[in-house]
């Protein structure tokens, strides 16, 4: 037999087991000293009362005869689903409850949705880019290309005509860069993608931070329906990176080759998944009732406000960066032109903070650095006051 030799051409991430190995090494050898890590992109805070009180009840139904469930419809229940539409129409984009699969997460739907695509597709990724997209298409021995995210544009890539894509993966607000395309950024974006007969999966994970008058889905901007699937999560808006659920949305009129997206996309789900859990699901319901979404933006907006000091701080220290604003994501350029690996054992050395060296997401990444705004606040508060006493000097 032969396993995939595509995995072959996967290359090692070491990214984080490298962080981990660095950060241990400090510990042990200084364990007087108090490490804060800023690298962490998970949440820290507990999940919204509304929702959990919404998982037990769905737990109780489980345990009863006439209230049980079974298997799931593979798209989700309509009551979740509507429930997404109507959080749609809160922010002004029409799609149908008909439009949406319920699932794990958005991890598993950017991976899994090259199944129906061929494999002798182009794939486009942004550099640098959350590494998911680059992998899973390696896996499937698709040809990669990138289009560059870098100080010029603000670390949001915008299309280039004389290149030719197949499938386009976009992320905004970014990670790991924290930018966010504007209407007019990514109005370029469609219309390159219709005109060259592409795909774009648009990853709207981070919509939820943003706080300007750009756009919360792919689907605000005109053109959309006919080129473009969107993917989101519950993960970071509310907390479920433990509990796992996520959105995707296919508008029915989206055809390539002749095919119906939507009606393959079905087709795969119906084969590979079988939905997600009762209790997962009524706890997603949740979210988007009134209380649900009062709730989660106070969690929100708290991780909004560690951005903000963190920002502050960049702003202070004169430091170049990206994000903050609609993002829990800040993206710096490391001072005084040193290495991103170099920047985050001086960083670990003289302030004891943690923080993700860039070049981990990309060759584009080289020289800049991410921090996080998942940490709690006194944390927060302390590593910015550590980092501005180091860097002023
Ligand atoms: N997409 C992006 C851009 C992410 O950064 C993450 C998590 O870090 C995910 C998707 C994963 O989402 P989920 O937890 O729903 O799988």
């Amino acid at each position: 037999m032969k396993i995939n030799s595509n995995f072959d051409n996967l290359v090692p991430n070491y990214l984080f087991a490298e962080v981990a190995k660095r950060t241990n090494e400090f510990i042990s050898k200084n364990p007087d000293k108090k490490v804060i890590k800023l690298g962490i992109g998970d949440v820290t805070l507990p999940l919204a009362p509304v929702v959990v009180e919404a998982m037990k009840k769905g737990a109780d139904e489980l345990g009863n005869k006439e209230t049980f469930k079974g298997y799931p419809d593979y798209e989700g229940y309509e009551f979740v689903r509507q429930a997404v539409a109507d959080y749609y129409k809160s922010f002004g984009v029409k799609v149908g409850a008909d439009e949406i699969f319920i699932s794990d997460g958005a991890k598993s739907d950017c991976g899994n949705i090259g199944d129906i695509f061929g494999a002798d597709n182009t794939v486009l990724v942004t550099d640098p880019v959350y590494p998911v997209y680059v992998d899973s298409n390696i896996m499937a021995g698709r040809k990669i290309i990138y289009a560059d995210s870098n100080e010029e544009n603000g670390f949001a890539a915008m299309p280039d005509e004389s290149v030719k894509a197949d499938i386009i993966y976009l992320c905004s607000p970014n990670n790991p860069t924290g930018s966010a395309y504007t209407y007019d950024s990514l109005k370029k974006w469609v219309d390159y993608a219709n005109k060259n007969d592409a795909v774009i999966l648009y990853d709207a994970a981070y919509e939820a931070f943003i706080t300007e008058d750009i756009p919360r889905s792919i689907f605000a901007v005109e053109g959309a329906r006919t080129c473009a699937i969107e993917m989101c999560s519950l993960s970071k808006t509310a907390g479920f990176t433990g509990t796992r659920c996520g959105y995707t949305v296919i508008p029915k009129e989206l055809e390539r080759d002749g095919h119906n997206i939507y009606k393959l996309w079905y087709r795969r789900q119906a084969t590979k998944f079988n939905g997600v859990s009762w209790p997962v699901q009524c706890a997603a319901e949740a979210v988007f009732s009134e209380k649900g979404q009062k709730q989660i933006k106070e969690n929100i907006s708290y991780y909004q406000e560690n951005a903000r000091i963190i920002s502050s701080a960049m702003d202070e220290l004169g430091i170049y960066y990206t994000g903050g604003k609609n993002s829990p994501y800040i993206w710096l350029k490391c001072p005084n032109g040193m290495g991103s690996w170099e920047f985050f054992d001086y960083l670990l050395e003289n302030a004891n903070v943690v923080g993700t060296p860039g070049e981990g997401f990309g060759n584009n990444g080289a020289g800049y650095f991410r921090l996080t705004s998942f940490g709690d606040r006194e944390n927060t508060i302390e590593a910015v006051e550590r980092i501005k006493k180091l860097l002023k000097k």
